[in-house]
């Protein structure tokens, strides 16, 4: 995830960026399409908008949405970010799951984000390193590999909102990987993984189980800062878990409310009302792709 107002050159530019690739290293593959169904996720959404109407969309809340057709390098304060080219199917039915996941956030909140663009591509290298997705808030840009865990539409889903929180996490005061206060929700003598390590290479490390009271998913358990976003794009792709589960955790409901404060902090519109509503009878339905169901975030981020 990220990172914070980075003053290139300087020692602590270095220290972070340093981090920020480790950090890329760690966020685990998406769950394969072996990997076990875990709990009944929401039903995913179907695609409404055409990709040309989803792109105006996505434009009318203020946000460029740019289609990676040409490959492109970029440079940022972690070195150069690889963009692949998308074919244009694959591009086409992003943007439109995109437009919903960002029409959910709400133009008030993206404001306050101040994201300017998003590009969707075909595959992505941060400093070399493959990722899923890169959140680039001093860019003002977030980055999505429209073909990351595309077997699984939810997972894809969580994934905009996993990333996204990475981005406004770095937004908020500028310390990514340290947030005392949240940590200390934990039991007293847990301690966090190094940023994903203890999960990476494990693909189930981003489906969900109730196996660690507090915990959405083991990879939540690899840093604060996973954590907080599992928690968050849980919060917005599948509520009705997370009140399950928090109903009987009251860790788990600490974090949800610790969440929610620090969104609303960031953007006082996002009040309670703003957030997806748990959908109780929500038939279970399988993914229109036969994989596992349910999410993960993913990738990246430093
Ligand atoms: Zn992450």
């Amino acid at each position: 995830m990220n990172t914070v107002r980075l003053r290139p050159h300087s020692v602590l530019a270095t220290v972070f960026a340093l981090a920020a690739a480790a950090l890329a290293q760690q966020e685990p593959a998406p769950p394969s399409p072996k990997s076990p169904a875990g709990p009944a996720p929401v039903a995913a959404k179907e695609p409404r908008r055409t990709p040309a109407e989803a792109k105006k969309f996505v434009e009318s809340l203020g946000v460029e949405l740019i289609r990676v057709d040409q490959a492109r390098t970029l440079d940022t304060e972690w070195g150069p970010l690889e963009l692949a080219a998308g074919k244009a199917r694959a591009l086409d039915r992003y943007q439109v799951l995109l437009a919903e996941e960002l029409q959910a956030l709400g133009k008030p909140l993206l404001q306050k984000l101040e994201l300017k663009k998003v590009y969707v591509c075909g595959g992505m290298k941060l400093a070399g390193v493959t990722r899923g997705a890169t959140p680039h808030a001093s860019a003002r840009a977030m980055y999505y590999d429209a073909t990351w865990g595309q077997w699984s539409l939810l997972y894809q889903r969580r994934c905009v909102h996993h990333e996204l929180f990475h981005y406004l996490d770095e937004r908020d005061d500028g310390k990514v990987y340290q947030d005392p206060a949240f940590a200390a929700l934990n039991a007293k003598d847990f301690t966090y993984g190094k940023g994903g390590a203890a999960a990476q290479g494990d693909d189930k490390a981003s489906l969900p189980t109730a196996a660690v009271p507090g915990f959405l998913t083991p990879y939540a358990r690899a840093g604060v800062e996973e954590d907080k976003a599992e928690v968050f794009s849980f919060l917005m792709i599948d509520p009705g878990y997370v009140a399950a589960r928090a109903a009987a955790e009251p860790v788990l409901q600490q974090k949800v409310d610790f969440v929610r404060k620090l969104v609303r902090d960031h953007c006082p519109e996002f009040g309670p009302d703003a957030w997806p509503k748990a959908a109780p009878t929500a038939e279970p339905k399988a993914d229109p792709a036969p994989g596992p169901a349910p999410v993960a975030p993913r990738a990246k981020r430093r």
